[in-house]
């Protein structure tokens, strides 16, 4: 059993599409083992992206996710981490697969939609920096 992070972005819960971004990981097998909406403050957003604080979108990256709430979920099941990203489709929703969620929800590569961790190290930092242990259930 894997877990992984998910953040829907200030987009798509801009858009109203909550609840159906919600029920693509639970129509795919995962578990939402914790879940909750917030705003990011510019010093949280800049931490949890800091693996890009030098690349030339850094700037514009941060401004994006922190123009509104996002909602950040654990999400466990058998290869979460990898059926998440297969659920969200490529970075750039130009280039997304159809059905994905980028696909379906996503403007262009900064308004993307949503945010899921890499690999099982990012996703153990990523779910620590948002969740106590007792939350995740
Ligand atoms: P995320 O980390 O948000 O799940 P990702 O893993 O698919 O997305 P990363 O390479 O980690 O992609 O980039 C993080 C975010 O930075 C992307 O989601 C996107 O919003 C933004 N980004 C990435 N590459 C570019 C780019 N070339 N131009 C503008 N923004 C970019
Ligand atoms: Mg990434």
């Amino acid at each position: 059993m894997e877990r992984t992070l998910s953040i829907i972005k200030p987009d798509a819960v801009a858009k109203g599409v909550i609840g159906k971004i919600l029920d693509r990981f639970e129509s795919n097998g995962l578990t939402i083992a914790a879940t909750k909406k917030l705003q990011l403050s510019r010093k949280e957003a800049e931490t949890f992206y800091a693996v890009h604080s030098e690349r030339p979108f850094f700037n514009d990256l941060v401004d994006f996710m922190i123009s509104g709430p996002v909602v950040v979920s654990v999400l466990t099941g058998e290869d979460a981490m990898k059926k998440n990203r297969d659920l969200m489709g490529a970075t750039n929703p130009k280039e997304a697969a159809a059905g994905t969620i980028r696909a379906d929800f996503a403007e262009n590569i900064d308004a993307n939609a949503v945010h899921g961790s890499d690999s099982l190290e990012n996703a153990a930092v990523e779910i620590a920096f948002f969740f106590a242990e007792k939350e995740i259930s």
